[in-house]
């Protein structure tokens, strides 16, 4: 059939020109370095956006070349979020939490050509730059300070460049942006993101029953913006044009607590850890900080328990729990109710709130166990594979081996094992390698953790496969006592055993482990590899 609609290309720069043209008034506030807070417009990320790509194209930066950033939340990691992308470029956020050896690793295999650095990361940036090869390094000088000798400034780069910037004309399938995967083991692996991806994804995550945005909403996205995206958020925020705020380098809960009480906070987003701390803030004093009535918190990246989800709405502020992944922008599911869910009894509904939702629009989803695809019954587990116009189709560079992900059929193995049920809610039971197989029977760590840490004097628990010699596997629970509480392995037990069958209950008193702190990846998650080796030659009393 002829004459359709125009062939309109869904990329980066109709963002940036949307939030200029209709938004140019609306504030980005960033806590800086010193804790001051720098306030600017919309308008002054669109004119300094392409005042970045007009001096990237101008050091000779050419089509899909990749430009890094080793940055905190603010508003120059935002300018450089539109400035690269816009420029042709491909914006290759590092995270800077890693390992020395694994920022070198990844900054060379992406063959970053520029970097931008916030000038308090310098010191770790100067550990990795003998092993890069980039060939220029910028340095925005938010703490204020001048910039060291032998590096740019990049007020200065911005400054020298050329003021007739027009926008190269990219195809929608062009890469703008790359990050790789915090993985907890094996080598990191570098998604790389298209425009058309980031275009969609930004519109999905918008929508009422996703991350429900709109211009009156103020946003903090305290994931960092090296981390998938800071979820998307930056480009659906400025897609809307709603306000937005940036932490900066103080994540501590008073530091947040504080920006969402002076700023207004409609929305914040961040891992469970974050959540932790700020809920007992808010626990120790109630009603001291004026949050905004409609303060709802966005959380993802590990399980987000019940307990939590209950905690917070004591004090007026609603979690939605989103599950997601590096490889897939990252957002795949969203846990908001459905309207005729909401007639549930109270404890059902929390039941379905603290699962990691049904999949948003355009991302498919399937479970699939060792028979084949399995049946949405809620209870039978199997890997969770998804498709979608913002899942990887493959890693940048890949080793062999890796191309494993993707099924014959083109779905990816996302490596989560999950339940889905009836009405389509997603509930995350594990990552494949933490399952626990006791006596041929599956035991979800999840599921314990979110019941431990359901319990008062439990700050936080890991759960762990160890080796047993009638059980093949028995869990092991790594627990972190709250502050002056009193737990003891029989309580521990007695609460789990009020909800789960016998046998997926850790043994008291050998099961239970007490520790300071549960080690953590670099993104804030349980680093089970660590608890695992640490607990290697764990013996169960005979
Ligand atoms: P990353 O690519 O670092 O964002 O890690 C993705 C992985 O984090 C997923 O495959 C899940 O195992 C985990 N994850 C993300 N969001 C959630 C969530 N809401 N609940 C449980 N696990 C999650």
């Amino acid at each position: 059939m002829d004459g359709t609609m125009m062939d309109y290309p869904l990329t980066l720069p109709s963002i940036l020109e949307r939030a200029g043209k209709l938004f140019g008034k609306v504030e980005i506030v960033s806590r800086l370095p010193d804790k001051s807070l720098h306030r600017c417009t919309y308008a002054d990320v669109h004119r300094r956006s392409r005042q970045l790509a007009a001096a990237l194209q101008q050091a000779g930066l050419k089509r899909g070349e990749r430009v890094a950033t080793m940055m905190w939340n603010s508003y120059v990691h935002l300018e450089a979020y539109f400035g690269v992308p816009v420029s042709g470029g491909v914006l290759h956020t590092l995270n800077f939490r890693l390992h020395a050896d694994d920022i070198a690793y990844i900054a060379n295999h992406a063959e970053d050509r520029f970097i931008i650095v916030d000038d308090v990361l310098l010191p770790l940036f100067e550990q990795v730059r003998d092993r890069l090869e980039i060939e220029r390094v910028f340095v925005a000088a938010l703490s204020g300070k001048p910039v060291p000798e032998g590096y740019e400034n990049y007020e200065t780069f911005l400054e020298g460049a050329p003021d007739n910037f027009a926008y190269p004309d990219l195809d929608e399938n062009e890469a703008c942006g790359m990050c790789y995967t915090s993985g907890t083991t094996g080598r990191s692996k570098g998604v790389v993101y298209s425009h058309r991806a980031m275009v969609l994804h930004s519109l999905a995550e918008c929508m009422t029953d996703c991350a429900a945005l709109s211009q009156k909403d103020t946003v903090m996205p305290v994931v960092p913006m090296f981390h998938a995206n800071a979820w998307g958020l930056p480009y659906a925020t400025a897609l809307v044009g709603a306000k937005t705020i940036m932490p900066g380098p103080h994540l501590d809960a008073d530091s947040l607590l504080d920006l969402c009480e002076r700023e207004q906070v409609t929305l914040a987003a961040g891992v469970p850890t974050i959540w932790f701390g700020i809920l007992n803030a808010l626990d120790e004093n109630p009603g001291a900080r004026k949050l905004h009535p409609k303060l709802r918190t966005l959380v993802g990246g590990s399980a987000a328990p019940e307990a939590m989800i209950r905690g917070f709405d004591k004090h007026g502020v609603h979690t939605i729990q989103a599950w997601g992944m590096t490889e897939m922008t990252p957002l795949g599911t969203v846990s908001t109710l459905k309207g005729y869910l909401e007639a549930l009894p109270e404890d059902e509904q929390y039941a379905l709130r603290a699962k990691q939702g049904l999949p948003v629009p355009f991302v498919e989803a399937r479970v699939v166990d060792e028979k084949g695809e399995a049946p949405w019954d809620g209870e039978t587990m199997g890997e969770l594979q998804v498709r979608g116009p913002w899942v990887a189709a493959s890693y940048h560079n890949a080793e062999a081996g890796a191309e494993d992900k993707w099924t014959d059929d083109g779905w990816f193995g996302t490596g989560d094992v999950v339940t889905i049920d009836a009405e389509g809610y997603v509930k995350i039971t594990d990552r494949t390698k933490d399952l626990i197989k006791s006596g041929g029977e599956w035991i979800s760590s999840v599921d314990l953790e979110n019941a431990l840490m359901g319990h008062p004097g439990v700050k936080e628990a890991a759960v762990i496969a160890v080796a047993h010699p009638k059980w093949q596997e028995r869990p092991l629970a790594v627990v972190v006592a709250k502050e002056g509480a009193e737990v003891t392995p029989e309580a521990l037990a007695d609460h789990l055993a009020a909800t789960f069958a016998k046998w997926w209950v850790p043994e008291a008193p050998a099961g239970y482990v007490f520790i300071e702190e549960i080690p953590r990846t670099s993104a804030g998650k349980f680093l089970k590899s660590a608890l695992r080796e640490r607990f290697s030659d764990f013996q169960w009393p005979e």
